[in-house]
């Protein structure tokens, strides 16, 4: 993949942070590294005598990050943070955000006790397509380990404070120095170095790696479908009305769309590519074959039910009705409540069938578990971010 880094650009950053601004907003500028508010980055930098991380804040994309968008929180409070045996992700937002030496910054990311304990100056963090395509895998353990000799591994946990500590626990006896990077099973990828450029282009390499090795073992082709006959407005005033407020839609029909949409209903509800995309997805679509609408949706909503049932404590449900349908050989619909929310969703959707269809050449798609993709789904940190 392209190495984005410009000397001439470059020059003009000065400071730690504007450093870090810079190559946050390269990373942003490649979708097959992070889309839409994923990923997250961050600079320990020494403000007044006192170490202090700079990390993402909440609400801030990696493309247009500015320095205003990083939290600056004490370094050592957050170290100290990872040692704890139990902490709820409320408290340790509550906690992280009484260490900020600037109380009109914004929230710190949920990853920054993760930074904190990384010993290096920079860090950087994506969804990389092309990693968590040969994680997402029946042979993903496999694969990574050989694509990523020199790596830290680290199989699935929830993100925030469980896998701050998890790592906390893993990286006690490793030697830093020799570490290149840590993969984050069914996650995402981070590299770091005391400079930033290096940082960034460590980054860029990994990735490149596992780009290559796909391009070798995944390689797919597209067939050339016809689009079928559908009835989109009916469709849109049934989730409207399902979802009790007027939806739009996008209306997919690459060849990726359509190849999709002609694959088996098992074939394209296996979940999601990392796990924030659930919060925008769900963890599957509707699928549309040969019935009526209602119907569908119907079976739709009843099985989320059960899904919901099944592992909830005291949540509160979310909307049962889908957040994208495939129609067979149609294509692929995303519903959002105005045009931007649909197309993000679309550019999710886009990159995860990409993937779907290369991890099948791998040996198979699989995603997090129906218990991790509900602990995802209805995590509290990830409801209020929504709710913004
Ligand atoms: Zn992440």
């Amino acid at each position: 993949m392209n190495n984005l880094w410009n000397d001439k650009e470059a020059k003009s950053f000065k400071s730690d942070l504007a450093l870090r601004v810079y190559t946050s907003n390269l990373l942003g500028r490649s979708d097959e590294l992070v889309l839409h508010g994923g990923g997250n980055t961050s600079v320990k930098s020494c403000v007044d005598g006192e170490d202090i991380l700079y990390v993402k804040g909440s609400g801030w994309d990696l493309v247009s990050i500015k320095e205003e968008g990083f939290a600056p929180v004490k370094l050592e409070v957050l170290k100290q943070m990872a040692k704890l045996d139990v902490l709820s992700d409320t408290d340790m937002v509550l906690q992280q955000k009484a260490a900020m030496i600037d109380k009109s910054a914004p929230n710190p990311s949920v990853e920054a006790i993760l930074h904190a304990i990384i010993p290096f100056k920079f860090v950087d963090h994506t969804h990389a397509d092309a990693v968590v395509t040969i994680s997402n895998n029946k042979s993903g353990i496999e694969n990574i380990k050989k694509v990523f000799p020199n790596f830290l591994i680290v199989p699935y946990v929830m993100p925030g404070f469980i896998l701050a500590q998890k790592i906390y626990e893993m990286s006690k006896d490793i030697d830093w120095e020799t570490c290149e990077g840590i993969i984050l099973h069914n996650h995402g990828i981070f590299t770091f170095d005391d400079d930033a450029k290096k940082s960034y282009d460590k980054m860029i390499e990994a990735v490149t790696l596992a780009e290559n090795f796909l391009e070798e073992n995944a390689s797919y082709e597209l067939p050339n479908i016809e689009a079928k006959d559908f009835d989109v407005q009916s469709l849109l005033e049934i989730v409207s009305k399902e979802k009790g407020v007027d939806i739009v839609c996008k209306v997919n029909q690459t060849p990726l769309a359509l190849y999709y949409s002609s694959l088996d209903k098992q074939t394209v509800t296996r979940g999601v590519l990392t796990p924030e995309h659930i919060i925008r997805t769900k963890r599957v679509p509707l699928v549309l074959e040969d019935e009526n609408i209602q119907d569908a949706i119907d079976r739709y909503k009843t099985s989320y039910e059960n899904y919901f049932n099944e592992f909830s404590k005291d949540e509160i449900m979310l909307n049962p009705a889908p957040n994208y349908t495939v129609v067979k050989d149609f294509g692929i619909i995303t519903f959002g409540k105005n045009e931007k929310e649909a197309n993000i969703l679309d550019d999710v959707i886009s990159h995860t069938m990409n993937a779907v269809l290369k991890a099948d050449k791998l040996g198979g798609y699989e995603s997090i578990s129906l218990a991790d993709s509900f602990e995802m789904e209805y995590w509290e940190l990830e409801q209020a971010k929504l709710k913004k």
